[in-house]
């Protein structure tokens, strides 16, 4: 029989190719979007048209408990993955209360209405990066002092604490995934790779005369999300929950990225960028690797995509996706 898999967040970047790859192996799957969902819309729709015909969607509000219980009793998936969020850190400096709800809150109600509904239901998180501290001196792994310096951060790092409060105390299968930068072409673009390989294309079929952007220097363990989605799939196949920092262990500028996207097309970045000062984030927080050893060891799983194709398939897509 096949799995039921629950997946909040559905329509953003890591739901859609978590779904792609749990199609290829063969599940039932439901999303929760918002209320004002529409499928029909391409501005709501555009990463996961694709699946529409094969997956549930069910529009609600994070804040409509009722509906939200009666869903999950009703779905009773075998693995739940959480992967909605306010999910800018960036952003998260000026929408604290509305982040915390997202992303604590909604959190908290969902652990206890999955434990509620069946107690034998895998629940992932999705955590991050965000919760350390700004200038490790060495890679971050499993066993790193936690000092998150965001809203996005705290939210993250106290949501943590529940599923492992959940998983400690009730015996729940709940882990979270540490997830390091994960990019993709379907990435939004108020993220800075996102916007590079946009325009990128745009400058290629003339439609962009410059890119600006804030601190090329500013550095991250960047990779790509349908890596990340298997992993986290693959921390839901264990016999028991654990908790595993996903990311690829190598840090790259963002310079780095604009180099390489521009000579895919045959341009030198240097002759297309413009550095604005009011571009650099007031709190831009510092260049973590991830240390990936214990997800390696014990799930066997490493990133196939490195980070020169990640650049390729982001600008290879956009250039598609311009020339239509
Ligand atoms: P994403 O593309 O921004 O997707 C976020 C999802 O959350 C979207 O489906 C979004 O729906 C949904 N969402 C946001 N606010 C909502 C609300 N009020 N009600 C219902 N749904 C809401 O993020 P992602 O890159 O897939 O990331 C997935 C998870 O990994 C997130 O929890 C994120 O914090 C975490 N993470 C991501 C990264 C990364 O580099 N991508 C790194 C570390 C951690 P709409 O499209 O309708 O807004």
């Amino acid at each position: 029989m096949s799995k039921v898999a629950l997946i909040t967040g559905i329509n953003g970047q890591d739901g859609s190719y978590l779904s792609d790859l749990l199609l290829t192996k063969n599940y039932k799957i439901h999303g929760f979007v918002r209320s004002n969902f529409k499928p029909n819309n391409s501005k709501h729709n555009w990463r996961i048209k694709h699946l529409l015909k094969k997956i549930i969607l069910h529009k609600v509000d994070i804040n409509d408990h009722t509906r939200l219980k009666t869903l999950i009793k009703k779905i009773k998936p075998d693995e739940f993955y959480h992967l909605a969020a306010q999910s800018h850190d960036g952003h998260s400096f000026k929408n604290e209360f509305y982040t915390f709800n997202m992303n604590l809150n909604y959190t908290h109600f969902l652990l206890s209405s999955v434990y509620n509904a069946n107690k034998k239901t895998i629940f992932f998180f999705a955590a991050s990066s965000e919760m350390y501290i700004k200038n490790p001196k060495k890679k971050i792994n499993e066993k790193t002092i936690f000092n998150p310096s965001s809203a996005y951060g705290i939210s993250k790092l106290a949501s943590y604490y529940l599923v492992k409060n959940y998983r400690e105390n009730y015996n729940m299968h709940a882990s979270t995934g540490i997830l390091f930068n994960h990019e993709s072409p379907i990435k939004d673009d108020r993220f800075v790779l996102r916007k590079i390989s946009m325009s990128v294309a745009k400058i290629k079929y003339g439609k962009q005369k410059y890119l600006k952007l804030g601190n090329i220097k500013a550095k991250r363990d960047w990779g790509h999300a349908k890596d990340f989605a298997k992993a986290m799939w693959m921390m839901c196949q264990q016999k028991k929950a654990n908790d595993f920092i996903i990311g690829t262990g190598k840090l790259h500028s963002v310079e780095d990225f604009a180099r390489l996207a521009f000579k895919s097309v045959n341009l030198n970045y240097k002759n297309y960028i413009k550095i604005e000062k009011n571009l650099k984030r007031e709190k831009d927080s510092n260049a973590r690797t991830a240390d990936i050893s214990k997800i390696k060891k014990i799930l066997k799983w490493k990133p196939k995509i490195n980070f020169r194709n990640l650049v390729l398939d982001m600008v290879n897509k956009d250039l598609k996706r311009i020339k239509k």
